[in-house]
């Protein structure tokens, strides 16, 4: 294995400088399980954990290693494992809310350059779930690519295609069938130079196919699911970093896998989206749709074009953002005292 082909670039040399003086080695996380890491190095795969010194540094979820990081390691005695002392710049992250009622953030895939945003052309088409996508993935650092997949159950692809542009103007549209093995080489730009892939899309819509194709060999396992319904077994992923046999790395976890749902559910909020139109045409700019005069919300409500319990509900997701909003302020600046405090007191024992 060389270093370039799982992707290092210029920007990663640069920023790596320091601690090649320092006899580090550059190693890529491949796999993450419980505070153990499988990395890959120029001389194969290791096994990889973090040091006392990096747990003491790290503070937050995000300052732990995730698929796709590079990391700067040193083998232990033996050479049976690494031990990570730092992570390299993240070029891109996609992250979440980590679980519980902590609002810390939980990173799912680093230094990602494109996502290709799968949505199959069958019932499930939806341009609002792109819509969404494509925001996480602007919010990544990554650049989207939309793929339509399944193009052998689509009738009028040229209608979905200018559906999807309305949305995603400037986005790169491919229209791919890996039933008929269709549209994939048009893909392969996508890998030069061992850039790194991820994918986002909803469960069923041809990931795991994709992968196959791209790989040219069944590596992830393909659930069985019915085009009616769109009922099936769950997929169980087994690779996470993928190094393609032609070049280029494919990034599949299982948190980026949990993203899709996890957005779904957030897309509910979409919903509303005629609330806040309605809202658009009340008197008061600053209207609270409580008992204002020219409430458009209000007279929406009664005279029955706008269900009351819908309205409540769209209230109660108001009030849920604006307190995580509070919490995270709050939050980050605790965070901030308690760095200070630390650094205080490493300076301290030096
Ligand atoms: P994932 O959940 O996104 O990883 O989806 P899978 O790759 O597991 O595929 C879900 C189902 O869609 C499987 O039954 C596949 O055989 C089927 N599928 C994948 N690609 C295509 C395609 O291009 N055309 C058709 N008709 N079915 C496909
Ligand atoms: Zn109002």
């Amino acid at each position: 294995m060389n270093l370039k082909a799982l992707g290092w670039n210029e920007r990663l040399e640069e920023a790596f400088a320091a601690y090649k003086a320092e006899g580090f080695i550059a190693a890529r996380v491949a796999l993450e399980h419980k505070e153990m890491y499988q990395l890959y190095t120029e001389s194969g795969e290791t096994l990889g954990e973090i040091t006392g010194n990096f747990r003491f540094r790290a503070y937050d979820r995000e300052d732990y290693p995730a698929v796709g990081d590079w990391v700067a390691v040193k083998e232990q005695p033996g050479g049976q494992k690494a031990s990570i002392y730092a992570i390299l710049p993240r070029q891109s992250k996609f992250s979440r809310k980590a679980a519980g009622t902590d609002v810390s953030e939980q990173i799912i895939a680093a230094n990602v350059n494109t996502v290709f945003l799968v949505n199959a052309l069958n019932h499930d088409f939806n341009v609002r779930r792109i819509e969404r996508y494509l925001t996480i993935t602007w919010e990544s650092g990554a650049n989207p690519v939309i793929i339509l997949s399944k193009a052998d159950l689509c009738a009028d692809i040229e209608e979905k295609i200018a559906e999807v542009e309305t949305v995603a103007f400037g986005v790169p549209v491919h229209v791919i069938s890996a039933a008929r093995n269709e549209g994939l080489e048009e893909l392969e730009r996508y890998f030069q130079q061992n850039e790194t892939v991820a994918l986002l899309g909803s469960s069923g819509v041809g990931k795991s196919t994709l992968i196959n194709r791209l790989y040219g060999e069944d590596i992830q396992s393909v659930k069985e699911i019915r085009e009616d319904d769109g009922r099936g077994r769950h997929t169980t992923t087994h690779r996470e970093l993928i190094l393609l046999p032609g070049g280029g790395i494919l990034i599949d976890t299982p948190g980026m896998r949990e993203l899709q749902l996890w957005e779904s559910e957030e897309s509910l909020s979409h919903s509303f989206a005629d609330i806040e139109e309605l809202a658009d045409q009340c008197r008061f700019r600053d209207c609270r749709h409580e008992s204002e005069p020219g409430c458009a919300v209000k007279s929406a409500i009664e005279d029955g074009h706008l269900d009351e319990s819908r309205f409540n509900n769209y209230l109660k997701l108001q009030r849920e953002l604006a307190f995580l909003e509070r919490k995270n302020n709050k939050k980050a600046r605790l965070e901030e005292k308690e760095r200070r405090k630390r650094t205080t007191k490493a300076h301290r024992q030096k």
